[in-house]
């Protein structure tokens, strides 16, 4: 009784849901564009390898816009970028019709504030067609607020294309790709491919990350909220998919990080402070990130001891506690040792010889260590607790 009273009274509260029809209806004729009329044309008209090109250009450029622009650097900051850089993906970013930089990133930081409750934009608990796009159909119960935002609003650049997103989004979404199509010699080719199919990619490569890496994918890092790691969605977003890194990290330029991890963001970006048009990189430091891991496989056993006997519990307990401090340390103590020999290796060259060598021998044995503890870890992890005393 009490609880039908209390759904009542929430769905009274609640505003009623209304069509937000402008996006409603770009959000449904683009696609029927790209997968109706863009064939249709190809069929009757043709196309070439000029266009393709024009195509993959331009799905590349805003692509990496959103995810290096808007994303990894104006909504985290998570390294700074020369101006021109900034202007590069201010536009582009625009051309992607994904709104203005201010207006993402202020969702975006709502997302990560509030995952998973209600004023998180793209909660996925509201279910997954809501986290992937039908939060973009709907009207807001009410308007977007900068005030917490003064990074972003008192960006000039920022500011000067928030203030002029639509022609923006227009002349370099549209009309570009129309008149270089004109030059090309089809100028309805051009807009179709590398204008309309093109926005779709990218509005549907940009809504998985909110929709799958919040449904499906490993929890390695964090088990406090949805998110998930997804290298399908790494692969179809440059990078974007690693997000229950991201989420546990976002301070973190990087969102793959191990150097076969598809992230083509982060080596944009590093490719970028090479050339010195982006500097202040931020990265999580891997004895963070190896504590993080820890810490979510700790979770999962002893959560997994619940249904034993107190003193079984206690017993595998403690030694849990012994071994992941064991470990920690045997880690630390490897990295420490690791990073002294190549700082070493780099400073003195040769003339310390006797030095490097026992620095060698130290790292070995330190990694011996850390090996070792870390097989008696995963016996714990993966078998040892099932062993119930007699
Ligand atoms: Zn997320
Ligand atoms: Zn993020």
């Amino acid at each position: 009784m009490q609880n039908s009273t209390s759904i009542t009274q929430t769905q009274l509260t609640r505003p009623p849901l209304r069509l937000n029809w402008g996006n409603t209806l770009f959000l449904t004729i683009t696609p029927l564009i790209a997968l109706i009329g863009m064939p249709l044309h190809i069929y009757y008209v043709g196309t070439s390898w000029s266009l393709i090109g024009v195509f993959v250009i331009y799905l590349i450029a805003t692509g990496l816009s959103i995810t290096g622009g808007y994303h990894r650097l104006f909504a985290h900051r998570s390294y700074e970028a020369n101006c021109m850089v900034k202007l590069f993906y201010l536009i582009f970013g625009a051309a992607a019709c994904e709104n203005s930089a201010l207006h993402w990133a202020t969702d975006h930081r709502n997302h990560h504030r509030f995952v998973d409750q209600d004023p998180d934009p793209y909660n996925i608990r509201l279910g997954f067609f809501h986290a992937h796009m039908g939060w973009v159909l709907l009207k807001r119960p009410k308007k977007l607020s900068f005030d917490r935002e003064h990074d972003l609003s008192e960006d000039s650049l920022v500011r000067w294309q928030h203030r002029f997103y639509l022609p923006l989004a227009i002349i370099i979404g549209g009309g570009l790709p129309l008149l270089i199509g004109y030059y090309l010699g089809n100028a309805l080719g051009c807009f179709l491919l590398a204008g309309i199919t093109r926005i779709v990619i990218v509005h549907h490569a940009t809504f998985l990350i909110n929709s799958l890496c919040h449904f499906l994918g490993k929890q390695p890092y964090s088990l406090k909220d949805s998110s998930r790691d997804s290298a399908l969605v790494a692969f179809l977003t440059y990078g974007e998919g690693y997000h229950n890194f991201h989420h546990r990290f976002q301070y973190d330029y990087r969102n793959g990080i191990r150097w076969y991890h598809f992230d083509p963001t982060k080596w944009l970006i590093k490719t970028l402070e090479i050339l010195r048009l982006a500097n202040g990189l931020h990265r999580a430091s891997d004895m963070h990130i190896f504590k993080a891991r820890l810490d979510v496989q700790r979770n999962q056993v002893e959560q997994r001891l619940a249904g034993f006997s107190q003193e079984f519990r206690e017993a595998m307990e403690r030694n849990i506690h012994i071994t992941h401090e064991a470990l920690l340390s045997a880690y630390a103590n490897w990295g420490k040792l690791r990073a002294e020999y190549r700082s070493v290796r780099k400073s003195i060259g040769d003339k310390g010889r006797r030095l490097i060598l026992k620095l060698e021998q130290d790292l070995r044995r330190a990694r011996s260590h850390y090996m070792a503890t870390r097989a008696s870890w995963a016996l714990i992890v993966q078998q040892g607790y099932l062993q119930v005393p007699a």
